[in-house]
C-alpha cells in the first residue's frame, strides 16, 4: 500500500488531490479525524495556491475538449459514472460514515443512491434542453446552451458527497470542467469519486480536487482569474468572503447558505404526522441546512403536541452510525460540539426551559434539544445552530404564525402541517422560503428549483436553473440575405 493512501473499514482512499488526470502531493497535510471515536482516520495533501493553480490550468487545459464533446457522449460518461458509483455504494457509505458521522444505513440506501442518481438526472436533462429557435421580422433567433469554462465548487461536511455531486453532475453534463474543494471536516469520499470518474473514462482534467482548508485552497481557488464560475455551499460568513473574491473578477457566483426554517403546526393537523415531521429534524444530528428548527404551534394544541413530541423524541437511540438501530450520531467535531453547547447554555441562562435535552451526551454527541420560554428576537430563535436544538413558541392565529415564521434573515425552506387545504394555499403563500414542504419533508426533486430567499442564498439549482448557472446563454442571430447559393 502507497504511504499516500489511508484505508478506513478495510477501503483503501488516496489522500492525494487529483489534478489533471494524476494525483498530486503537497508538502504539508491536514489531519482528519472521525466524529465517531475520534480516532485519526489520516493525514490528508493539504493544498495551497500552489495546487489551486495547477487544478484551474488543468480544468482550462482541459475545457476545449470536454466543451465540444457532443452532449450525447457527455451523457454517456456520466452515466458511466452513474454505475461506478452504485458498484461502490457500500464503500462510499461506510467510508462516509467514518469521515463525517452521518448514519450508515441513510448512506446505503438513501444518499449514495442518490449521488448516482444526481448524476443519471443531470445527464438525461442535458439532452432534453430545449435549444429555442424563434424568427424575428424574417430572422432566426437560436439561443444554445454554452459551457462557460472552469468552475470552483466548494462544499460543506454536513452531506460531502451528496452536495458534491449536485454541483459536479449539471456543471460537467453543461460541458465545463471543475475543481471541486471539498470540506476539511470530510474530504474523503471525493477522492473514491475521482477514482471511480477516471475509471469511467471521464477526460484528464474535466474533474479535479484539491483538498485543504478554505481560507488556503479554497479563497486561492475563488480569487483565481481563470474560473468562470463559483458555486458554493457553506455558511453565511464564507459566503460573504467568496462573493466579494468573485465580484473582484465578475464572475458568476451561487450560494447554498444556511437557514432557521419554521415549521409551523395548525390545531387542525394530524398531530402525530406534526409530530413525525418535527422529531426527523434530528437527523443527521442536526446538521442540515433544511432542517425546520423552528416549532411554532398553534396554542391550543400545543400542550398535547409537546407531551407526544417528547415521547417520540425520547425514544431515540443516539449512537454509532454504523449500527442499523441508531437514530441520531455524533456531532461532526469538537468545535461544533462548543458551538452547539454555547448556543444552548446562553439561551438557558437568558430564560429557556429545555423540554428534553439541553446538554452534551458522551464523547462527541448532543443529547436531542427541545426549548422553550424563548423570545423571538434572542440568538437561539435567529441564528442557525447546526445541531439537534429545536426550539418550540407557540401562535394564536394564521397570522402570527406567519408573522413569526418570517421573522428572520433566513429563507431556505418551511414546513407546513395542517388539514385544511385552503389554510395550506394561504400560508404557503406568504412564506418567505426557497422550498416549502406541506405536511411532508425533505421530498427534493431534481426538477425543482432548489435554493434559499434573503441570507439562506443566491440562485437557484435544479433541472433547467442548474444548466441557466453553469452555461452561457447565446442567441445567434441570422438574416435571410446575404448568402451565395453554392
Ligand atoms: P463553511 O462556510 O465553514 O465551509 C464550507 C466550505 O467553504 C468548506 O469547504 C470550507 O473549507 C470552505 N471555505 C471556508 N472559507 C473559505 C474561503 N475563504 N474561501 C473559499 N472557501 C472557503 O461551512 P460549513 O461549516 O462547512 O457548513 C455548514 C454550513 O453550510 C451551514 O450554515 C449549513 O446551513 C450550510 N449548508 C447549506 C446547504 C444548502 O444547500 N443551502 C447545504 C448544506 C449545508
Amino acid at each position: 500500500m502507497s504511504a499516500h493512501t489511508l484505508t478506513v473499514a478495510g477501503v483503501a482512499v488516496d489522500t492525494r488531490h487529483w489534478v489533471g488526470g494524476e494525483r498530486v502531493t503537497s508538502a504539508e497535510t491536514f489531519t482528519d479525524h472521525s466524529p465517531i471515536d475520534g480516532t485519526v482516520l489520516g493525514e490528508i495533501a493539504r493544498g495551497t495556491a500552489t495546487e489551486a493553480s495547477a487544478a484551474v490550468a488543468a480544468a482550462r487545459a482541459a475545457f476545449p475538449g470536454w466543451a465540444a464533446t457532443p452532449p450525447a457522449e457527455r451523457a454517456r460518461i456520466l452515466h458511466v459514472v452513474a454505475d461506478g458509483v452504485e458498484k461502490r455504494i457500500e464503500d462510499l457509505a461506510i467510508v462516509e460514515t467514518h469521515d463525517n458521522g452521518a448514519l450508515l444505513r441513510s448512506h446505503r440506501r438513501g444518499v449514495m443512491p442518490r449521488v448516482a442518481h444526481n448524476f443519471r438526472f443531470f445527464a438525461d436533462w442535458l439532452l432534453k434542453l430545449g435549444h429555442d429557435d424563434f424568427a424575428t421580422r424574417g430572422h432566426t433567433n437560436h439561443v444554445s446552451w454554452d459551457p462557460a469554462g472552469p468552475c470552483v465548487l466548494i462544499t460543506p461536511w454536513n452531506a460531502p458527497l451528496m452536495l458534491a455531486s449536485w454541483k459536479i453532475a449539471p456543471a460537467l453534463a453543461a460541458g465545463d470542467t471543475v475543481i471541486l474543494k471539498p470540506a476539511e471536516w470530510s474530504p474523503l469520499t471525493a477522492s473514491l469519486l475521482a477514482d471511480i470518474a477516471a475509471e469511467a473514462g471521464l477526460p484528464a482534467g474535466v474533474l479535479n480536487i484539491v483538498q485543504g482548508y478554505g481560507a488556503e485552497a479554497g479563497s486561492a481557488l475563488v480569487s483565481h482569474p481563470d474560473v468562470r464560475r463559483i458555486s458554493f455551499t457553506g455558511s453565511v460568513p464564507t459566503a460573504k468572503t467568496i462573493a466579494a473574491a468573485a465580484a473582484a473578477n465578475l464572475v458568476p457566483a451561487s450560494f447554498e447558505l444556511g437557514g432557521k426554517s419554521p415549521l409551523l403546526v395548525f390545531a387542525d393537523a394530524d398531530l402525530d404526522l406534526a409530530v413525525d415531521l418535527a422529531v426527523e429534524q434530528y437527523d443527521n444530528a442536526g446538521q442540515v441546512c433544511l432542517a425546520a428548527t423552528r416549532i411554532l404551534v398553534e396554542e391550543t394544541v400545543a400542550d398535547e403536541f409537546t407531551r407526544r413530541f417528547t415521547e417520540k423524541a425520547s425514544a431515540l437511540r443516539q449512537g454509532d452510525p454504523r449500527d442499523e438501530a441508531t437514530d441520531i450520531g455524533p456531532n461532526i467535531h469538537p468545535r461544533q460540539l462548543e458551538k452547539i453547547d454555547g448556543f444552548v447554555q446562553r439561551a438557558l441562562t437568558a430564560g429557556a426551559r429545555a423540554v428534553i435535552g439541553g446538554h452534551r451526551g458522551e464523547g462527541q454527541f448532543y443529547a436531542p434539544t427541545l426549548l422553550t420560554d424563548v423570545a423571538q428576537d434572542s440568538e437561539i430563535v435567529q441564528e442557525e445552530v447546526f445541531g439537534p436544538v429545536l426550539t418550540l413558541q407557540t401562535f394564536a392565529d394564521e397570522d402570527e404564525a406567519v408573522r413569526l415564521a418570517n421573522d428572520t434573515r433566513f429563507g431556505l425552506a418551511a414546513t407546513v402541517a395542517t388539514g385544511d387545504k385552503a389554510r395550506a394555499e394561504r400560508v404557503t403563500a406568504q412564506l418567505v422560503a426557497g422550498t416549502v414542504w406541506v405536511n411532508c419533508f425533505f421530498v427534493r426533486d431534481l426538477q425543482a428549483p432548489f435554493g434559499g430567499s434573503r441570507q439562506s442564498g443566491v440562485g437557484r439549482e435544479g433541472g433547467t436553473w442548474s444548466f441557466d448557472f453553469y452555461c452561457d446563454l447565446k442567441n445567434t442571430v441570422t438574416a435571410p440575405r446575404g448568402w451565395r447559393d453554392h
